[in-house]
């Protein structure tokens, strides 16, 4: 009886690796889906802020699901600071996504996984000119070669556009039942995946990439807090807030974070260890933190308590009343615990003012 071949396929649940699944099951080949969490992922972002405005469901679990293939999740968030995101051999794309570097690490990884799990080859849903950065034809041999794989790296959705790989070459897989598809449209891919029984309506299609380093405004405060470490070191909590609220910078050494709905508010209410917190007393507004490391002058608490009282229901008002409380006691539960709260009344500061603070 012939073996049954084992592939690893990366996966994020997007429609290309949700349908690179697809067409591998399809072959028969026995599948173990990898998913790798760097830390930037808008999914990790998304279930962290248990958001009303985005689902809670780990794509690449999903996409799993969807098709009975096993995902397992591997955590590379640390190594990938330093390896990868601080010192990437080909440079940025257009934001501080490290693309090339990311794919071969993340394919490294998966080399690194072949033989404890007996795969032959490794798949994924990369498209032939799809991304500026990292699909196009040179890029993906590139990739291939850093990472190690070389020909055992399959892309089935452009396969037909590529030179045949060691799995089409042994037979594992049949090449003709590949696909050729190349280019930024996701026509044919929508048009594959519903025939299979997928429905794309409920498969992300990310149009400029899977993760924050791709975002211009995350990248600003990526850049801004990067400048502001003497040793920049894998931070989750930092990079985590660095996805919420508006940040303003106010000197060098003081920043503020402004809640801009519920849900950030809630998320900036865990994270009041070590931050001073600023509320209107007498308005529903923005929860305010202020990262610091030392005791804020009286001018700054001014400053800051402006900004609340204008991104709050108060804004209108001539002065509004606004509480603080220092990081000692910012653990306090609630607001108006039994911490010292202080108090301040300040007329909301104009936009125009806030403008130039902002990252
Ligand atoms: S978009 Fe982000 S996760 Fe995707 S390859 Fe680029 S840096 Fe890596």
């Amino acid at each position: 009886m012939s073996r049954r071949i084992r592939a690893l396929g990366l996966v994020s649940g997007g429609l290309d690796s949700t349908l690179a699944l697809a067409l591998m099951k399809e072959q028969g080949i026995e599948i173990e889906a990898l998913n790798f969490s760097t830390g930037f992922c808008f999914t990790d972002h998304h279930r962290a802020m248990k958001s009303k405005r985005h689902r809670l469901r780990n794509e690449a679990l999903r996409a799993g699901a969807d098709l009975g293939v096993p995902v397992t999740v591997i955590d590379v968030s640390r190594t990938y600071f330093d390896d990868v995101l601080m010192s990437p051999k080909h440079g940025y794309g257009s934001n501080l996504n490290p693309c090339l570097d990311c794919r071969a690490y993340m394919l490294a990884r998966a080399r690194d996984h072949l033989q404890e799990s007996g795969a032959e080859f490794v798949f994924t849903g990369e498209v032939l000119g799809q991304r500026p950065m990292s699909q196009h034809r040179r890029a993906l041999g590139l990739v291939a070669k850093e990472s190690g794989l070389a020909d055992r790296l399959l892309r089935p959705l452009s396969a037909k556009l590529l030179p045949p790989t060691l799995p089409e070459r042994e037979g594992w897989v049949d090449r003709e039942k590949l696909l050729a598809i190349s280019g930024r449209s996701r026509k044919i891919q929508l048009e594959e995946a519903t025939r299979r029984g997928l429905d794309p309506n409920d498969i992300p299609q990310p149009a400029g990439g899977c993760c924050f380093l791709t975002d211009e405004a995350y990248t600003r405060k990526l850049r801004d807090w990067l400048d502001h470490q003497e040793r920049p070191r894998h931070d989750p909590e930092a990079f985590v807030l660095l996805k919420v609220g508006r940040h303003l910078r106010l000197t060098d050494d003081v920043k503020v974070i402004v809640g801009r709905d519920e849900s950030e508010n809630a998320f900036l209410s865990l994270h009041r260890p070590g931050r001073w917190e600023f509320w209107a007393r007498d308005f529903t507004g923005p929860v305010v933190l202020v990262e610091v490391g030392r005791d804020l002058r009286w001018e700054e608490i001014e400053t800051i308590a402006g900004i609340t009282a204008r991104y709050g229901h108060g804004r209108d008002e001539g002065r509004v009343a606004v509480q603080f409380r220092a990081p000692e006691d910012a653990d306090t539960p609630g607001r108006g615990g039994e911490g010292p709260v202080d108090e301040v009344v300040v007329p909301p500061t104009d936009l125009a003012a806030i403008e130039p603070l902002r990252i």
